[in-house]
């Protein structure tokens, strides 16, 4: 019992309307959207209606309320998100090329986000949860290797369960990250990598070797993320589930992994089968990408079963 809880970077994203290269000309740019990658699981959490609370940091500004408006109206606790005087909401302005592929000029490091710290509030959110949500990512921010560090003890010795998205090259973290990260893995109920990330968990080049040694290590269960592809999911009995992706015009694939994960960890959490709750995470994924800002496609069941109703899956 207790809410699911994800630390980290709220953020808004600023993106550009065309796809092209760079950020070199001056261009037209739509937003702020609410962004950030905990933000996105968390509000997608919330909005399926399971428990949500987030650890944060923001500016006191327009980006900062914009931010937390979204989260709350979404019914998640944002009593653990600090609210800085001193350092304006982080930013991420991402230009999308013509071959899919994504730039993005971020001021995570320096902004509020980067100040993010163990409060009170955050250690009471901590002892409460259920779950912990975490994001490879957040090994490069000191005051967040501290939360998760705390949260994961919290959590663990409630009986709660985690979930981690390795979504960082092992190789670009140094000695002491990569323990954590290696205990993240290690002590993982759920583990939601893309496909390079689970090699790189692993430390292996091959998917199926990948998902043996992890199985071995300890994770409970395995989620890949194959974009337009869909998804696999392989349990610790050695069984394999895929899930075909739906037929959707992708307009901004910025959030989709993150509103797949929640999706899949929610359905879960309230008791759905593997198969169900994997196919509830394509369509939530699928459907975030049809929409700009990576929040703006996150939806509940009622519209996620109109959504799988109305989409075709690829073969
Ligand atoms: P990440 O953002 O973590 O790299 P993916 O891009 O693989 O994750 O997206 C997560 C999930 O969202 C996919 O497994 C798939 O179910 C869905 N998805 C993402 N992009 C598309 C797309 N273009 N068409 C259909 N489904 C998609």
């Amino acid at each position: 019992a207790g809410p699911t809880i994800a630390a980290g970077e709220i953020l808004v994203e600023i993106m550009a309307t065309d796809r092209g290269m760079g950020f070199l000309e001056p261009q037209a740019l739509i937003g702020p959207y609410p962004s950030g990658a905990p933000a996105i699981f968390i509000d997608q959490v919330a909005r399926l209606g399971g428990g949500a609370g987030i650890i944060g940091c923001v500016g006191r500004d327009d980006f900062g309320t914009i931010n937390l408006e979204r989260l709350r109206r979404d019914g998640v606790d944002v009593s653990a998100v600090a609210v800085s005087d001193r350092y304006p909401t982080g930013s991420a302005f991402v230009r999308y090329r013509p071959d899919g592929g994504r730039d993005f000029v971020y001021n995570i490091a320096e902004s509020a986000a980067g100040r993010i710290s163990l409060t009170e509030e955050a250690r009471r959110l901590a002892d409460g949860a259920g779950h912990l949500h975490v994001m490879g990512s957040a090994l490069s921010i000191s005051g967040l290797k501290e939360i998760i560090a705390y949260a994961a003890r919290a959590v663990r010795a409630r009986g709660g369960s985690t979930s981690f998205d390795p979504n960082v090259r092992k190789e670009l973290i140094d000695g002491a990250d990569g323990a954590q990260f290696s205990r993240l893995v290690d002590d993982a109920d759920l583990l939601l990598p893309s496909g390079d990330e689970l090699l790189a968990a692993a430390g292996v080049d091959d998917e199926g070797q990948a998902v043996k040694a992890l199985i071995a290590r300890g994770v409970g269960e395995i989620v890949l993320k194959r974009g337009a592809a869909g998804s696999t999911r392989f349990g610790a009995d050695g069984s394999r589930i895929d899930c075909a992706g739906f037929l959707v015009e992708e307009v901004d694939p910025t959030g989709a992994g993150d509103c797949f994960g929640a999706t899949y960890l929610t359905c879960r959490r309230k008791g759905m089968e593997p198969a169900k709750a994997l196919f509830y995470a394509n369509a939530a994924g699928a459907r975030n990408v049809t929409r700009r800002g990576p929040m703006e496609g996150i939806a509940g069941f009622d519209v996620l079963d109109a959504f799988i109703a109305g989409t075709a899956r690829a073969a």
